[in-house]
């Protein structure tokens, strides 16, 4: 049986990287593709527009207001797969206002001046412009948010890069390297060096396995090859959910996947 071991290698509240050993590519390519298309936030699915005299029409506004990231508080609201609902409802939509004016001059309508009735559903940046109004015109709406996957549309995606590949590895043979410099100055990554007379790596995870410094090598003392049967995934989140909160949620997601496929090969 296959060892399976995990390794974090670099976490931050919007980017996550880690190493699965024992996990194929071609196999934890479904949990990238998990957090693509499965795991569920909280986006603007519907706008009614009370008022709009701006240059940009009604569908052009809902479609800027719904690719604004939104904060999805965990475990608040249910997808429509997880309760009846026909329409919407306080268990699954949030309401969301905007209402701006221009009087003598111009206003740039930003994502920080909508307002939300759930203190914990708000635009992640504040500073995405909307629309700009010119003096006279005006804009009023109301928006629900409600959870919805990425597959449905891509506003409900948590990831802006989902990447999973084989793990790189680098062999430097020392009895050939005569610390000429050349593979150093050619890493795109800055991650080879020469300290005590000798070269190593500084950062493997780092390492695109763009084979620059192979070629450059006039020795044929170094070799960079990528090992499959390893993965190194790597993830950004949009926003609306921590990027380790991402990664687990795809998991769980292919886990509940496998449950409803269980229970219709049963015929439950
Ligand atoms: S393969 Fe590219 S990134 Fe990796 S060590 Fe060589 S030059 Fe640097
Ligand atoms: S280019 Fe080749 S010989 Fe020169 S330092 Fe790099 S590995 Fe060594």
């Amino acid at each position: 049986m296959r060892k399976i071991s995990s390794k974090l290698i670099m976490k931050d509240e919007r980017q996550i990287t880690m190493l699965v050993k024992g996990v194929p590519v071609t196999i934890m390519n479904s949990v990238r593709r998990a957090a693509i298309s499965l795991v569920p936030t909280i986006a603007i699915d519907k706008v009614y527009v009370f008022e709009n005299t701006s240059v940009m029409n009604d569908q052009m506004l809902a479609h800027r207001l719904g690719l604004i990231p939104l904060n999805t508080p965990k475990n608040k609201y249910k997808t429509k797969e997880e309760h009846d609902c026909e329409g919407e409802c306080p268990e699954c939509t949030v309401y969301l206002y905007l209402k701006a004016e221009a009087m003598d001059d111009h206003v740039i309508v930003k994502s920080g001046d909508i307002t939300s009735d759930d203190p914990d559903v708000y635009p992640i940046y504040s500073d995405i412009e909307i629309v700009r109004l010119a003096p006279g015109q005006k804009i009023e709406l109301t928006m629900s948010a409600r959870m919805g996957r990425g597959w449905e549309h891509a506003k409900w995606s948590p990831v802006t890069v989902a990447v999973v590949r084989g793990e790189p590895k680098v062999r430097i043979f020392h009895n050939k390297c005569d610390l000429c410099g050349e593979c150093v100055k050619v890493c795109p990554k800055n991650i080879l060096k020469i300290r005590e007379d000798k070269l190593i790596v500084t950062d493997i995870y780092k390492c695109t396995t763009c084979m620059l410094c192979v070629d450059s090598c006039p020795k044929e003392a170094i070799k960079v090859d990528i090992d499959e049967n390893n993965s190194l995934i790597y993830m950004e989140s949009v926003g609306s959910l921590k990027a380790e909160d991402i990664l687990v949620s795809a998991f769980d997601e292919i886990i509940r996947k496998m449950k409803e496929f269980t229970k219709a090969v049963k015929g439950e």
